[in-house]
């Protein structure tokens, strides 16, 4: 255990300061500020946990992230035994320790009485310390399998995977529609939350490794699902579940309305210096963003930084309460307001606010929303109250509703898997697909979640395919094809 007394000791919640709202704001660098760290602080953090009997963080991570272990290390200053308990468990801690919404946190048994340990923190300072120090190193396999795995779909989830089969002694291959590898943390999540330079050095070590990267390579077009099956002994489909979810209201037509993620897209894009021919901008604009979740929120700190003349977010529900209620206890993964980096940095949130119609100008761009106070009806539904409806200007509206699953048209042509009726690809507890030989992991077979949870699926799928290919694995399974979130 850390410092036995170290939770009696030291009470509060600390972390490393943010840099100033008016400097970040000026560029795209991460919201993190490297100097303004304190390594006294940090393990005074780590002293505080308790090393409990039964640790709930275990459970609320995903990938049963070994906390208390690493905790104790860091505390001791032991940090490359650290990192090496935090990697027995987690492919990717410079993207979790950085963008996980750490349910682990929300279920620290601290958090009863407490304010949590700041679990997250010390994950990232750990992966960072083992970059720099020149600890992440090729584990190349000892031997080869001869056996092919073909992955489809670079993001968190397609790649946990094909580190865990590379080193497994399989060949493997993953193959990316788009020009660069990292799926959404490429291009969905801006450079200011997950700077692309911690994508690239972990590309490295898995090309060092022995994996293969194909960019530029639609499967479904380029090469069709048949032809890759025919080609490798497995496939893992990792692709994602990209389709947005529509408004389709009256004007929703007009020039000026998109969906989140094209906006998202090439606001990444041009963050990392690529000509673009027309990019859609907010700069000087008043900025609608409908949708009060992580992609909305990256809009509002995308639009920030072009310079918005104002940005709004429209969300249709209530305020969600400041602190736990009855109905979330802890060790949930409580529904409570949340301020992200973004929400810090400016824009204004109006709640139970539903979009009525999409109003445009004599040239056929949307000049304003009308808006009405949404309204519960006894049946669970919401919609608009009648003679509430108000009016607010905007020249660019940007959709994030969320997102209701995978691209399978080619999918269901060619490879035959078997859809869910929500729409995702049908999986069995060990992520099979229907069809012989493919697997799925990640947001195509989950619907829109979290990369802690692509990580952890991507790992156990890993090791079904593992099983698979050779009759039996040593390679862990942190979760199953039907596990799902601690959450009220
Ligand atoms: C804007 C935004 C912000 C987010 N912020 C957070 C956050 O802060 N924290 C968090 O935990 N989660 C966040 N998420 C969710 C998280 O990014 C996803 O849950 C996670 O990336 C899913 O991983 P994945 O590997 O399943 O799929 P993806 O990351 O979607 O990757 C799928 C990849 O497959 C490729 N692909 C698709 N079809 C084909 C094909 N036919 N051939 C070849 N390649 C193909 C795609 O181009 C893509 O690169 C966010 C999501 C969005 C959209
Ligand atoms: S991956 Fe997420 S849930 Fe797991 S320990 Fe890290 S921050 Fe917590």
């Amino acid at each position: 255990m850390a410092d036995p007394r170290g939770f009696l000791k030291v009470r509060e919640r600390e972390l490393p300061p943010n840099r100033p709202v008016s400097v970040r704001l000026r560029d795209w660098n991460e919201v993190k500020d490297e100097l303004g760290k304190d390594a006294t602080v940090l393990k005074q953090q780590a002293g505080r946990c308790m090393d409990c009997g039964i640790p709930f963080c275990h459970q609320g991570c995903p990938l049963g992230n070994l906390i208390p272990e690493w905790n104790d290390l860091a505390w001791r200053d032991q940090w490359k035994d650290a990192i090496d308990r935090l990697h027995a468990t987690n492919n990717f801690p410079e993207f979790t320790g950085r963008i996980c919404p750490a349910p682990c946190e929300t279920s620290c048994v601290l958090g009863i009485n407490q304010p949590a340990v700041t679990i997250k923190n010390i994950e990232v300072e750990i992966i960072d310390r083992a970059f720099k120090e020149g600890w992440i190193t090729p584990h190349v396999a000892q031997r080869h399998t001869g056996r092919t795995v073909a992955v489809v779909g670079s993001g968190p989830a397609g790649l946990a995977a094909a580190q865990q089969l590379t080193r497994a002694g399989h060949t493997v291959a993953v193959y990316e529609k788009d020009d660069r590898i990292g799926g959404l943390l490429r291009y969905g999540v801006p450079d200011f939350k997950l700077a692309k330079r911690h994508i690239d050095l972990r590309v490295s070590q898995m090309e060092a490794e022995g994996t293969r990267f194909r960019t530029g390579v639609s499967i479904g077009e380029d090469i069709t699902w048949d032809d890759l099956r025919a080609r490798y002994d497995a496939v893992l489909i990792a692709t994602g579940a990209p389709k947005p979810r529509d408004l389709p209201l009256p004007g929703r037509d007009l020039d000026g309305i998109h969906f989140a993620m094209p906006y998202l897209h090439q606001g990444n894009q041009a963050a990392a210096g690529d000509p673009l021919e027309e990019q859609i901008t907010a700069e000087g604009k008043h900025v609608i963003v409908i949708g009060g979740g992580d992609t909305g929120s990256d809009c509002i700190g995308t639009a920030l930084r072009q310079g918005a003349a104002s940005v709004t977010t429209l969300a249709i529900g209530k305020k969600p309460p400041l602190e736990r209620t009855e109905s979330m206890p802890w060790p949930t993964d409580p529904r409570v307001f949340e301020v992200s980096t973004s929400h810090e940095e400016g824009g204004e949130r109006d709640y139970l606010a539903s979009t009525v119609e999409f109003l445009g100008d004599e040239s056929g761009k949307v000049r304003s929303l009308k808006v009405a106070v949404t309204q519960y009806n006894p049946d669970g539904s919401r919609t608009p109250t009648p003679g509430t409806e108000r009016e607010i200007p905007a020249d660019l509206v940007l959709i994030a509703m969320g997102f209701t699953g995978p691209e399978v048209t080619d999918l269901e042509e060619q490879a035959r898997v078997a859809l869910s009726p929500r729409g995702q690809i049908e999986r069995a507890e060990d992520f099979a697909t229907s069809a012989d030989g493919v697997y799925v992991a990640g947001d195509a077979g989950r619907g829109a979640s979290l990369v802690v949870w692509a990580i952890a699926e991507g790992r156990a799928a890993a090791a079904a395919i593992d099983e698979y290919l050779t009759g039996s694995t040593e390679l862990p399974a942190p979760v199953t094809g039907r596990s799902t979130a601690l959450r009220a």
